[in-house]
């Protein structure tokens, strides 16, 4: 078998869109995919019709039973090979999510290509030791709960970390005997689809058991929510299209996973090692310029300790390089579009322009933001409520741990929290009180493995979770079989009437 996944020729021939095993082009509009550091294209692609979202439902219908079928080793085995293949192209996986999606490289080796790793080999595991449960008989002769995969899974991706999100659904869901149509963004169709198809093919995933169909949004998104034929949907992405995502599919009573937003507390305690809670605040706002759905939205920090940490974090701010991830050794990147660094811009500006004040950054070069750090920033101010989804960090006092807990839960979100305090124990008083799907004690709210349960609550998401065991939950059914030799005959007492 050839090892190569060469997903420059697939991109250079436009093959974005994968429908029962064939690469091919996309009927619908034209997309322009660029280098988010220079702004030059990667790639010009169409992306996929209407048209050819049904016939790549229909391939992932008709492919879905016999993948189902195969014994559970077959199926890891597959995903392990994956994994094998992937290790061998690190280099050409890290560098496509490097240009196309301005990462720096130490976050797509880590967060993507390592994490992705660990995603294909827990799903390979997972679908070994997901076996039927036996349960006690009641009569029968056998009775056991049963997993039993959705069938179709439509997944819909967002562009800021496009190979580990896809995959967290995709190779669970594989390995549980579901097909896939997976709609990456637009902006990141090979690292969000092309690599992950080739890797699946290259291993020996059958055909059609993957479909990939690249497009906006509004279109190719929203027809894979609304197919019949599509049982599951797995959407990350925004609090505001999670929305839209749930209304389209509430009249088809589907099962909807949505992971969406968050403005995570960061909340440092007047007892905490204010040096050490500091650098977890700068690393987790600002790593991939702030553009991670568990990024520190708010730096709630105890009224005595607030001008040292507020230094303290404006230091790492300065200290950090801001430029092309691909030609240059920095630390963060581009955003991903100039839309989203206008909107980060504005959110500066109208900050400052209430009072709060510029510890550091505030400046922007293209679509390269420096390193902001707000302190004194109100609930008047838009950067108090909304996520940024951009390199700011947005600090506000809180006058005791009473009103840490009343800042960090003032907010529609419930992604991820941190707590900092020389006491364990005050920090989990605190973090008991924070309503989050993940709280880390002394740590920062940027935290992910393919084995923790990750997700969030409120409008942060609906409550399933990635991670471990708790795939079987998300991309499986549960249902009662029992087994008998002889007809149950029912207790009625009377007899049948006499002919
Ligand atoms: P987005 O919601 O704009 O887009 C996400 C995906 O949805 C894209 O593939 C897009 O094409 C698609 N989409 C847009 N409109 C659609 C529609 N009407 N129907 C169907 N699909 C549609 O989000 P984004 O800007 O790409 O990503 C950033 C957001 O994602 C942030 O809010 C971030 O917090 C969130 N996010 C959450 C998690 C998590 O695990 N909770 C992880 C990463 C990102």
């Amino acid at each position: 078998m050839s090892t190569r996944i060469d997903a420059r020729l697939w991109a250079a021939d436009e093959r974005t869109t994968v429908i029962g095993g064939e690469w091919q082009g996309g009927d619908g509009d034209q997309i322009e995919v660029a280098e988010k550091a220079t702004g030059e294209p990667l790639l010009i692609m169409r992306e996929a019709s209407l048209e050819q979202l049904d016939r790549a439902v229909a391939a992932a219908k008709a492919a879905q039973p016999g993948w189902a079928a195969r014994p559970a080793d077959v199926r890891a085995g597959v995903l392990r090979r994956a994994a094998d293949l992937l290790e061998q192209h690190h280099d050409e996986v890290v560098e496509w999510i490097v240009r196309e999606s301005g990462s720096v490289p130490a976050k797509a080796h880590a967060a993507e290509y390592l994490q992705a790793l660990d995603e294909f080999r827990e799903a390979a595991d997972l679908a070994e030791r997901t076996v039927a449960r036996p349960l006690p008989p009641h009569g029968e002769d056998a009775s056991v709960a049963e997993r039993v995969p959705y069938g179709v899974v439509g997944v819909i991706t967002p562009w800021n970390v496009p190979f580990t999100l896809a995959m967290r659904t995709v190779a669970p869901a594989l390995a549980l005997g579901n097909a896939i149509v997976l709609k990456p963004d637009h902006q990141t169709p090979v690292s969000g689809a092309v690599l992950i198809g080739r890797l699946l093919e290259e291993a020996g995933l059958p055909a059609g058991v993957f479909n990939a169909v690249p497009g906006q949004g509004p279109s190719v998104g929203s027809a894979l929510v609304t197919h019949p034929d599509v049982s599951m949907v797995s959407f990350t992405g925004s609090t505001a299209v999670g929305r839209t995502i749930a209304t389209l599919a509430a009249p088809y009573l589907k099962k909807v996973a949505l992971e969406l937003g968050g403005k995570n507390p960061h909340v440092v305690l007047d007892d905490a090692d204010i040096e050490g809670a500091a650098a977890a605040g700068a690393w987790g706002n600002f790593t991939h310029q702030g553009q991670v759905c568990m990024a520190i939205g708010r730096h709630v920090i105890a009224a005595p300790v607030l001008e040292d940490y507020a230094a303290e974090l404006a230091r790492w701010a300065r200290g950090l390089r801001v430029g092309d991830p691909f030609r240059e050794d920095v630390e963060l990147g581009p955003l991903i579009n100039a839309r989203q660094a206008d909107r980060v811009m504005a959110l500066i500006e109208d900050a400052v322009a209430q009072g709060a004040e510029l510890l550091a950054g505030g400046e922007r070069r293209g679509n390269f933001v420096q390193p902001t750090v707000l302190k004194g920033v109100t609930p008047a101010m838009r950067a108090y409520a909304e996520e940024v989804f951009g390199p700011v960090a947005v600090v506000v006092a809180a006058a005791d741990d009473e009103d840490a807990v009343r800042i960090a839960n003032d907010t529609e979100y419930g992604l991820s929290a941190s707590v900092h305090s020389a006491s364990p124990e005050r920090a989990e008083a605190v973090a008991d009180r924070i309503v989050s799907g993940m709280v880390h004690i002394n740590g920062q709210t940027i935290n992910d493995n393919a084995w923790a349960p990750m997700g969030g609550t409120k409008a942060s998401g609906s409550g399933g979770r990635f991670g471990g065991e708790s795939n079987a939950d998300m991309f499986t059914y549960t249902r009662w079989r029992t087994v008998r030799k002889d007809a149950d005959r029912g207790h009625f007492v009377a007899r049948p009437a006499v002919p």
